[in-house]
């Protein structure tokens, strides 16, 4: 499947072809799109924070199968104090935010990986897995997200479209 992802103008290019590569091995065809600005109108000065949902909109306007937006902000959405991502369930736009991952290095790029995986899941219509190795699990911590796997249960990967269920079996 097509995949465009879209770097925020905040994310260093490291972080952008470090997550195209990984997610190639996960059977998408990535296309690296421009530089997208954030929307000004989605920081919260009393927060400290971005509204999620603008940044999503901004990239539902853009063209592809699947679009993957990622920053290094620090995201929030309604009551929930921050979000790591956000996807549609099911649809074609996800959101993941670096900001709460720790610093650049190797478990950065792991955890980028998981939420990626996770949010892309919801955008194939999986919802949260009660399995917590599965990388569909819910995680509201860096320590649940470590504590998850780093690929599709077998139930979840079931439900993915085959190109993305035999690039997961080859990995795994
Ligand atoms: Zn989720
Ligand atoms: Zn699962």
């Amino acid at each position: 499947m097509e995949l465009r992802l879209v770097p925020f103008e905040d994310l260093s290019p490291d972080i952008a072809s470090c997550l195209a590569q990984a997610l190639e091995q996960h059977g998408y065809r990535i296309r690296v799109s421009p530089v997208q600005n954030l929307p000004g109108r989605a920081f919260n000065p009393r927060r400290g924070q971005y509204a999620a949902d603008p940044l999503l909109n901004r990239l539902g306007r853009l063209e592809g199968e699947r679009v993957l937006g990622v920053t290094g902000v620090d995201l929030y959405r309604y009551v929930c104090r921050f979000v790591y991502g956000l996807a549609d369930l099911p649809g074609r736009r996800a959101l993941i935010s670096h900001y709460r991952l720790g610093q650049a290095g190797d478990i950065l790029y792991q955890r980028l990986l998981k939420l990626a995986l996770h949010e892309l899941g919801h955008c194939h219509g999986l919802e949260h897995c009660p399995e917590n190795t599965c990388v569909m699990c819910f995680s509201a911590s860096l320590e649940a997200l470590d504590h998850s796997g780093r690929d599709y249960c077998p139930t979840c990967r079931a439900r993915l479209p085959a190109e993305h269920r035999d690039a997961s079996e080859a990995i795994a």
